[in-house]
């Protein structure tokens, strides 16, 4: 097995990769599967942080048919997050894999509450972590969460784990003509509005210049290849 590119990295999952089959919720097969990928690159030795969406259960984006107010919903969401969080780690456990959720507010009965000191330690000691409850705050996003853990661990890379293997100029599923890019700059991405991330996760990954690479989750092999640096998905840098 070759050696991984990087000593640390940050893996953004969306609610959306624990649905499998689904329509909603978490499916028990689709973590399983992303549990042993995940476990196979961290026996590579590279340390692994995970934030959890929870789009496949909640969005405060769906505040208003909701009836809800906007905060409340938000909270809704990150309380989602910490479902699929602990849904994920029982995965891991399942296949022996040290792992641990840290949330992003306290909720002490159920799980550790994430400061960067902990979370850098148990990395060190080859714990996966999933970070949970995005930024514990509302009107963000986990994309947001995600940049923000990624330089609070320092990660070498952010990589966004997604259903399509890459960033392009249209819909590629809508669009067949659609281009893919294998290599962006920040600014490319915030100037055309390429739906990769939430601008305020892109300008803060091009302040603190951390890479991101976009991949299919469910392509074969294709987190080892990121973790490998090698050239798969689209890399968003500053060129
Ligand atoms: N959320 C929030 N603050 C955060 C992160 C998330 O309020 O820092 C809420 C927000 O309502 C969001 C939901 O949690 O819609 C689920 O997160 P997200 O939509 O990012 O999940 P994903 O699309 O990645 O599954």
């Amino acid at each position: 097995m070759k050696n991984p590119a990087y000593r640390r990295v940050l893996i953004k999952l969306s609610g959306e990769a624990l649905l499998g089959s689904s329509s909603y919720g978490v499916d028990p097969l689709a973590c399983q599967k992303i549990a042993l990928a995940i476990k196979e690159i961290s026996e590579t030795g590279v340390q692994v942080g995970i934030v959890i969406g929870g789009g496949n259960i909640f969005r405060g984006i769906q505040a208003k048919e909701a009836k809800l107010e906007r905060i409340p919903a938000d909270q809704i969401g990150m309380l989602a997050t910490l479902i699929n969080g602990i849904s994920l780690q029982q995965a891991f456990q399942n296949i022996s894999a040290p792992s641990r959720v840290l949330s992003a507010f306290p909720c002490p009965s159920i799980v550790e509450q994430y400061t960067y000191t902990a979370a850098r330690t148990y990395l060190d000691q080859g714990t996966i972590l999933i970070f949970a409850g995005g930024t514990g705050n509302p009107f963000f996003t986990t994309d947001s969460a995600a940049a923000l853990r990624a330089l609070e661990i320092r990660a070498e890379v952010l990589l966004k784990a997604t259903k399509v293997d890459g960033i392009y100029n249209k819909d590629p599923i809508q669009y067949p003509d659609a281009i893919k890019f294998e290599r962006l700059s920040y600014s490319d991405v915030l100037n055309q509005n390429l739906k990769v991330m939430d601008g305020a996760a892109i300008a803060l990954c091009r302040e603190n210049r951390i890479p991101i690479r976009v991949f299919n989750l469910f392509s074969d092999r294709a987190l080892m290849q990121a973790v490998m640096n090698q050239p798969v998905g689209t890399l968003v840098e500053g060129l």
